[in-house]
């Protein structure tokens, strides 16, 4: 039984978001949680997962908020939201 399309690529088949990682910003201090999956953050934790493939439901700026600890706000500040608008 193969009921997989052809184009079939490791989709991920929505792991639950059982974990809230509390966040703090280095930057402004504003606090902020994020829902994550355990085993995916933990996985990313010892550098066996990618960020994009461990946080895939979350946006590019809630990823570096976890990972670098700049939130949202502070992220458009320093990088713009559309450098061309
Ligand atoms: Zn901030």
């Amino acid at each position: 039984m193969n009921d997989r399309p052809a184009n079939w690529k490791r989709l991920d088949t929505d792991p639950p978001l059982d974990l809230r990682v509390e966040v703090i910003c280095n930057t402004c201090g504003e606090a902020g949680s994020l829902w994550v999956n355990r085993a995916r953050f933990t996985a990313w934790s010892a550098r066996r997962m990618l960020l994009q493939d461990a946080f895939a439901h979350l946006s590019i700026p809630d990823r570096e908020y976890i990972k670098s600890r700049i939130c949202p706000n502070c992220w458009t500040k320093t990088f713009g939201p559309n450098p061309f608008a």
